[in-house]
């Protein structure tokens, strides 16, 4: 298991973890194409943390823009399900007042993470799935995308090599990581929040619901803790409740951030699943994974920035 531990960060983003690696200069150039948009993201999250944004609205945008980008495993880039379409998940928690808000099975709202946060602020629900779900959210107004256009080259020839199963998360596999994204921050105020986004698994069943959607499984925020998002094999996050284990450890067994992770993970591990987290303290930032890599990043409280994937992270420089 792979465990970094960061003093005082302001943002923790993970755009996935998974079988990466670094043996072809095409590799090489995807890994940094990714750390290059994390890495922007966050300068530009620097600006918005300075303007005095709330970790909601830090964790939303870090999000959206990962959404955004056809390099992820969120909205545009998207994974297809076994029948060829996307179907997103994503899931959002404020730890000031333990709001949340998740969404499933969208397939044409251009921000799964804002429908997500719309949820939570503008009814009292915390989850809605499906194609009922995402016609209120278009009747509300939030952003539609034509479906044809999740869909980026690059997802349709992994979906075509990828017949008849998942990719999974495993170094053995040899098969590509998903991407999917989250973000966890800390605002000016002291508060906390979690975002995760994600089109799931590759070849997934259609209907099938992974933890990015599952608050407590993919996702989590508690001032009194610690915030959390994960990535990685969606059914063993939701068996471990590995985002809620983490808060628990933290509140109730008195345990550091960095050795509630490590615990979570390890029960993770004996359940027979693979990924990998981030957790974010008000002192403590957290990235861990028990795959080859996970692409990530985060922001100093000094305002710098470092990305990477592998084992290393390097300062990013624009
Ligand atoms: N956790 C996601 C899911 O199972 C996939 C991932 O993180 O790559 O839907």
């Amino acid at each position: 298991m792979h465990v970094e531990t960061v003093d005082h960060p302001l943002i923790l983003l993970h755009g996935g973890a998974g079988a990466i690696h670094e043996d072809t200069p095409r590799a090489r150039q995807r890994n940094e194409e990714r750390e290059t948009v994390l890495g922007s993201i966050l300068r530009d999250a620097a600006t918005r943390y300075q303007q005095g944004d709330s970790a909601l609205d830090l964790v939303e945008f870090c999000v959206r823009a990962m959404e955004d980008s056809p390099l992820f495993n969120a909205g545009i880039g998207s994974v297809l399900t076994e029948q060829g379409w996307v179907e997103m998940d994503a899931s959002i928690m404020d730890g000031a007042t333990q709001k949340a808000g998740a969404v499933a099975l969208l397939r044409r709202l251009r921000h799964p993470i804002s429908a997500a946060r719309f949820l939570m602020d503008h009814s009292p629900y915390v989850f809605l799935a499906g194609p009922d779900a995402e016609q209120w959210f278009v009747d509300q107004g939030l952003e539609t995308i034509e479906p044809a256009r999740l869909i980026t080259a690059e997802r349709k020839r992994q979906w075509e090599k990828a017949t008849g199963r998942q990719l999974d998360h495993s170094a053995e596999s040899g098969m590509e990581p998903t991407q999917t994204v989250g973000a966890v921050a800390i605002d000016r105020a002291g508060n906390l929040a979690a975002a995760t986004s994600t089109g799931g698994m590759m070849r997934k069943a259609a209907g099938r619901i992974g933890d990015s959607a599952l608050i407590g499984a993919g996702t989590f925020a508690d001032n009194r803790s610690c915030a959390v998002s994960t990535t990685g094999e969606g059914e063993f996050f939701i068996r471990g409740t590995i985002a809620a284990a983490v808060h628990c450890s933290v509140t109730l067994q008195r345990r550091s951030l960095q050795d509630a992770v490590v615990h979570a993970l390890e029960h993770l591990q004996s359940l027979g699943g693979n990924g990998g987290l981030i957790a974010l303290t008000p002192s403590t930032g957290v990235f861990a994974f028990t795959t080859a890599g996970m692409y990530r990043a985060y922001l100093t409280g000094d305002q710098r920035i470092f990305v990477g994937s592998l084992q290393q992270l390097r300062e990013f420089s624009p």
